[in-house]
Formats: C-alpha cells, structure tokens, sequence
C-alpha cells in the first residue's frame, strides 16, 4: 500500500515496476494459500486509486479495470490455452495485439455525439472530473464524426518522448521540478487545476476501447470497435494486430520488444485481447481486471554482461574516473560498452573488478550505469585499487579536501587534461564549433598542433589538411567553423574558460552583471558576491583563475588571435523584467525562493501583496485570495508557462 500510495498519489514509485510486480505476485500466492490474513483494501483487490482534491469526483458509469500482467511467454501461453479449453469448439481463438502505453487510463463519456464528461480512472469506480483538461488536448474528438446515442471511449494519455525532452530542458532553465519519466510527466501535467497549463503540455491520447450504447450498430469483435472508434474521429495508435493464435503473439511481442525503442512514445507492454465480444461477456472480471486479457510486460532494461577492463579517464580538471569497459550488450535502444564507475569509493561500495559479471541499465534512459555485481570472478581476487599516478602524464594523484575524486595535478600539460579542456571548449554550450570532435582533438594534441584552445585559431588549412584523413573541403569547413567562433557571446565565452564551479548559468549571471570580459576580469571578490547564487567558493576560484600566470598567457593569446567577446546589451539579459513588480501565490513546481531568484536576476521585483503598483501574479495551484485582489484591480494573471515565456523573451509587454 506504501507503494501504491507513492507511485498513484505522489508520482514517485520507491521500487522499480519489475520490483512491485514481483511483491505483487508474492502477495497474492500468500494470500491465496492464508485466505483469513488477506486485507479488505489489499491492492490485490483493487485498482490504484489517485484522486486529487483540487477535482470533482466522477462515478464511471462503467467500471475501469487494470490489467494482469506477466513477463513470461510461458505463462502468457498457459493463459490462451486455459480460455481456449473453455471454449473446445473454437479452433483458434482469435486475439488483438495492442501497444501498452505507459500514461494514465481516462473515460470519456460522449451523449449525442458530444463529449460530456472526461475523467481518470481513479479506483476504476470513481475518478477525477478532468473534462476541461481532457478538451484541451487535440487528439480527443469534441464532437465525434457519427450521431451516437452514448458513448464511453477508454484510451491511454500520454506524453511523447520529444515532447518530454521539451519540456525538462524548458523546467531546467527555470530551475523548474524535473520529471522523471514520460508517465510522471503527463501524469503531472494532466492533472493541473489550470487547464491552460494542460493545454500546453503537448499531450496526446490513444483510444484503445469503447463501450457503446446505441442499438443503430452492430459490432461483433475488438477489432470492428476499434474501426468504429477510428470512423468516429478518435486517434486510435496503427501498431496493433489480430493474431490467429498466440504464437502469432508472442511474434508479435518479441518484435516490439527491440522495434519500440524507434517510437516517440513509451510502451512497457503489448496488451492481448481477445478479439470476440461473445467470448469476452462470457469470461468476465476477476475483481481488478479482465480475464479476456492480459498484458505482457516488457523486460526491464537491465541487463548482465562482464567488465572488461577497469579504464581510468582524466577529466578536463584533473578529476579521475573510473570506467568499465564492457562485453558489448544492448540495453536502452543501443549497445553499451562503457559505463562510468564515478570514483574509487563507487568501486569499493560495489565490490567490482576485472571479470566480474554486472548488472547495468541505462539511467534516465541515456547514461550507463552499474548497479551491482552478480558474480564475482574469484572470491580471493584482490579488491581494485586506485592508482597512484596518472595514466597519461605519470604525475602523482592527489587526494582534494572534501573532494572523492583523486586530481591530477598536472594541469597544464597532462595531454588528457589537455585534451578535455578542448573537448569543452568546443562543446554546444561553450563556444559550439561544428565539426571539431573528438577525433580531431586527439589527432591535434598528438601531433603536437595544439596545446591550449588558444591555438585552434593559429590552424590554417594546411595544417589541418596535413592531419590523417582531412580532406580539403572539410578541412576548409573546419577552419571556417573555428574563424567564426570568435566573436561569441559574453557568457559563453565566460564558460569555455572551464574555470571551476563555474558553469553556464553561474557564466549567465556574470554576463548580466559585468557586460564586458574586462569589467569581469578586473571585477573585486565583493561585486562578484554580489550576485545572488555566487557565493565565497565561486568568487575564490574566479579569482584564483585570473591569477595564474598560464591563464593569463592564455587570455592574451586569445586576444591577439581575435578571439574577442561581444559586450552583453542590457535589455536580451539584465534588464528584461527590470521595473516590472511580481507577486507570487499558490504552490508552484518548485520552491517560491527559485521564482524569487529568478526575478530579481533578470531586474524585477517581488511583493508580497498585491496593489495597482503590480505587474503581474505569478499563479501556481491552490491559489489565494491575492488572486481575487488581482482581478479586482485588473493587474495581469500569469501561469508559471507563461512566466516562462515572458522571462525567455517570447512575450514581452
Ligand atoms: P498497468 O498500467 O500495468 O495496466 C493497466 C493499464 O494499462 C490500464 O488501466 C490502461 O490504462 C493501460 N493500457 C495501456 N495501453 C493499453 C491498451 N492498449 N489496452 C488496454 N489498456 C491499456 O496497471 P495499473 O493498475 O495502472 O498499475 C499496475 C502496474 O503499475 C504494476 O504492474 C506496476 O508495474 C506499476 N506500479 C508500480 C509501482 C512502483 O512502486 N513501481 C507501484 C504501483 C504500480
């Protein structure tokens, strides 16, 4: 119950789904052998349930059920043969394969064509009145395309994986809350008491069922409905299939089990329905699902393989990583062969070394992880040491205060430091020069051409003709790229020095405040202090880079190649809000003092009540009654996606 109450309330499951399944089937074995111990509310017996305050309740007119699920093939068999023995006459009971989407489940009720009501499942008997949201949302038909008596279409609603990515880079530049996965997101954004926030949330909805209660039509399978459903208007999603038998199924399964990385949507599962409306009347509910289907859940994305090798990188820092070097293996949507160890403690905690069989996923979907050792190769094998010199330049590591990492101390001539400062240097939110990769770098450090991001401009066509495999139009390509670089925006530049602590907002903010590369270089501790968000650490280690005598060699060397950095203009940073007086009520996505912040950097001002002098309320859920106030004295409302665009410069008024 614990469980539920944090995956269906909060959003934030404290097990993974292949965890929960597992407690889940260990559940109803126990209370199946020990019938007198089973709960009343145990979540065997019901569907989870999250039903906001903020919402009307909406009783279904017909119950929404869950799913039984499975992860075996095997059982997924033993299920068909059992309806398939109920039904002897039958030959080949015929099934429909559908993608299991992994949003929220939502009813819309339609009376003469027209949606009335929408609402979540709830715990299937009762869900939430979202029938604003729901109308937000393009692929929901308003009015449908056939007169029909009533109507209660069943779908999936969800958010596509690029609209996601959207949406957490956008939630990451606001300091905004960031989801986790897609479900959370559309979970999220589904369920906000503005639907104009829904509205702009790009979500979507695959229909998947209806129940229809008009005697002008007459529908015999799974599949004609789902025709039906499409005739009407409704999205219904292309991937599903009616399959003789179940072997034809399990094809089916296995084939989306790779194929469904290709999609710009999630899908834990295949759904398998049986396809005739006779046979599933006939095998009813069990009291959470359906027994006329099942799902088959899709492997989790963890998987063995062995570690190879132990790598030790070194960073543009000096920090030192270690890195597995894996058995190739694909995981994700993509084969893996590298997956960091972070540091030597990580090393330890995990107990890993060479030869070792590990399981690895994907964390967040994107960056390989290790998250146990399976089998250790020896039990007597000596535990991996870290060592005591750098790989790449023999220079003693050394222990930082405060710090796991070890450092490498040779900053300025280690060639692996040499060559992350580059790596950085070029990289998208630095100076963010085309065709300058990897590759190329190493091919430049080696060869002894660069040794410092200073003498990338000094390359002439020649020279990087000269390097193996650059031909003349590249090369020329790669020169341009670089020459073009070197007016580049304050703060990007500010970001490129790689200077430590000092990323690209903390690089924003300066740029806000000093305008010129001058005025922030000759910039005292204090007015750099004075920027909120920088405190004694940063301002130490600005300082600190602005001393050392290989930096400044640097600094002129840029210079005298004509690397050069724009002036930063008041009103595209500093001043965008400034004048402008915000109050904020109600509970946002994230903390009211990030908002705060976020305001006064860009020269606004925040007040706790509202008066004439206000230029906007900043709205999240639950608001108060500065809202009334606010309406009363006609000073502008706005959500916290409004906000959002007001502060990126996309509505200015
Ligand atoms: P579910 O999500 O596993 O399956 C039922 C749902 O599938 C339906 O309600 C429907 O919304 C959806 N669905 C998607 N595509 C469909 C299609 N084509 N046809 C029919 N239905 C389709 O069930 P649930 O009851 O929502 O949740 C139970 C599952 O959630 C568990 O099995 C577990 O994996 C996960 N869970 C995890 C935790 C955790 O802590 N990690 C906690 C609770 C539940």
């Amino acid at each position: 119950m614990k469980y539920n109450r944090a995956y269906y309330e909060q959003n934030a499951p404290l097990v993974s789904d292949i965890e929960y399944d597992v407690l889940f089937k260990e559940l109803e074995a126990l209370e199946k052998d020990f019938p007198e111990l089973k709960l009343a509310d145990s979540p065997t017996e019901k569907v989870g349930s999250n039903i906001s305050k903020g919402f009307n309740e909406y009783k279904h007119k017909t119950r929404l059920y869950s799913l039984d699920n499975t992860y075996s093939y095997e059982d997924l068999t033993k299920w068909y043969e059992k309806i398939q023995k109920q039904f002897p006459d039958i030959e080949n009971i015929e099934v429909v394969c559908e993608l299991k989407i992994d949003g929220l489940a939502v009813s819309l009720t339609y009376e003469n064509s027209a949606l009335v009501v929408g609402a979540t499942r709830g715990d299937g008997v009762v869900g939430e009145n979202i029938t604003n949201n729901l109308k937000t949302i393009k692929t929901i038909p308003v009015n449908l395309n056939k007169t029909i008596k009533e109507l209660d279409a069943r779908g999936e609603i969800f958010m596509p994986k690029s609209a996601f990515e959207k949406l957490n880079a956008k939630q990451k530049k606001i300091n905004g809350k960031l989801f986790a996965n897609p479900r959370n997101a559309a979970a999220g954004s589904l369920r906000q008491l503005n639907p104009e926030i829904t509205a702009e949330r790009e979500l979507a909805m695959f229909t998947y069922a209806g129940i229809l209660n008009d005697n002008k039509y007459k529908i015999e399978t799974h599949s004609q409905m789902l025709d039906f459903l499409k005739s009407l208007g409704f999205n219904l999603n292309p991937n599903y299939k009616v399959c003789k038998n179940i072997t034809e199924a399990i094809d089916y399964c296995k084939y989306w089990d790779t194929e469904r990385y290709n999609l710009d949507y999630a899908t834990d599962g295949v759904v398998i329905k049986i396809n005739r409306l006779d046979i599933e009347a006939e095998l009813g509910y069990t009291s959470r699902a359906p027994r006329w289907a099942t799902a088959f859940k899709f492997p989790p994305e963890e998987v063995s393989t062995t570690v190879k090798n132990i790598e030790i990188n070194v960073g543009r820092t000096g920090a030192v990583t270690p890195v597995a070097v894996l058995e190739p293996v694909f995981v994700s949507g993509s084969t893996v062969q590298r997956a960091t160890l972070h540091n030597f403690d990580e090393i330890k905690r995990l107990g890993i070394n060479i030869g070792d069989t590990v399981l690895i996923k994907k964390a967040a979907e994107i960056i390989p992880k290790v998250i146990t050792v399976l089998e250790h190769v020896s039990k007597n094998e000596k535990e991996f040491l870290p060592p005591s010199e750098c790989p790449f330049c023999h220079s003693k590591l050394i222990p930082v205060e405060g710090e796991v990492n070890l450092y490498c101390p040779n900053t300025f001539y280690c060639p692996a430091q040499i060559k992350g400062r580059l790596e950085y240097w070029v990289s998208k939110d630095c100076m963010d020069i085309d065709g300058v990769g990897t590759n190329l770098i190493s091919r430049l450090v080696e060869k002894g051409y660069v040794t410092n991001p200073a003498d990338l401009y000094k390359l002439t066509v020649d020279d990087l003709m000269q390097l193996d495999l650059i031909a003349e139009k590249s090369a020329q390509n790669i020169y341009d790229a670089i020459q073009n670089s070197k007016t580049p925006e304050l703060s990007r530049f500010i970001n490129s020095l790689g200077i430590r602590h000092v990323g690209k907002e903390t690089s924003e903010l300066i740029a806000a405040k000093f305008l010129t590369f001058e005025k922030f270089k000759n910039a005292a501790c204090d007015s750099i202090q004075q920027i909120e968000g920088i405190g004694e650490k940063i301002s130490d280690s600005i300082i600190e880079f602005f001393k050392n005598e290989m930096n400044i060699q640097l600094l002129n060397e840029l210079n005298k190649n004509g690397v050069i950095p724009k002036e930063t203009t008041v009103e595209t940073t500093e001043k965008s809000l400034s004048g402008k007086v915000f109050v904020i009520t109600g509970t946002l996505s994230t903390t009211r003092d990030i908002f705060e912040k976020t305001i006064k950097n860009l020269g606004g001002k925040v007040s706790s009540s509202v008066s004439k002098n206000t230029n906007y309320v900043l709205m999240g859920e639950n608001p108060g009654s500065k809202v009334d106030k606010a309406h009363a004295l006609g000073v502008k409302i706005i959500s916290e996606d409004e906000f959002e665009r007001l502060i990126s410069g996309s509505e200015r008024n």
